[in-house]
């Protein structure tokens, strides 16, 4: 179970050993706190900006909910033969890696949320289609 701001998510699955959560860095863009629809149009302007860049890759997740990635795998990223990956500081990564994916990720094929569809065989570049 994950407690995300009071609300608790349970996560099912299990880990495919893609390596996608370590191939870039990406963050949460919340777009739920606009007050008005000028401020959301703001932030979807900035998302369809920001997929305008080279190495940059914006997933949205639902209506209100966006991750904006850079293209920059982890120096410790490493695949076997079989092309699954490993993490070669494994014993000493980092929390963020530990806990991932805490919350829907689009970029993990292994867990979702009960409640939550999101996986990333449902991925959705939808930024960088409006180019
Ligand atoms: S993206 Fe998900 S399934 Fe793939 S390696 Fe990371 S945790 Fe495992
Ligand atoms: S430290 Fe390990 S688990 Fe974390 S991003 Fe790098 S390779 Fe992945």
């Amino acid at each position: 179970m994950i407690p995300t701001g009071g609300i608790v998510l349970e996560r099912i699955g299990s880990c495919h050993r893609c390596g996608h959560c370590c191939r870039g860095v990406f963050l949460n863009f919340g777009m739920g706190h606009a007050a008005t629809q000028e401020e959301r149009d703001c932030a979807l302007d900035f998302l369809r900006w920001a997929s305008f860049h080279e190495g940059v890759i914006v997933n949205q997740i639902d209506e209100d909910n966006a991750e904006v990635g850079f293209d920059a795998p982890c120096r410790h990223l490493t695949f076997d033969k079989d092309g699954k990956s490993s993490c070669g500081i494994y014993e000493v990564r980092p929390r963020i890696c530990r806990d991932f994916p805490s919350k829907p990720s689009v970029n993990c094929p292994g867990f979702r949320f009960k409640g939550s569809s999101e996986t990333s065989s449902e991925k959705k570049e939808v930024y960088d289609e409006q180019g």
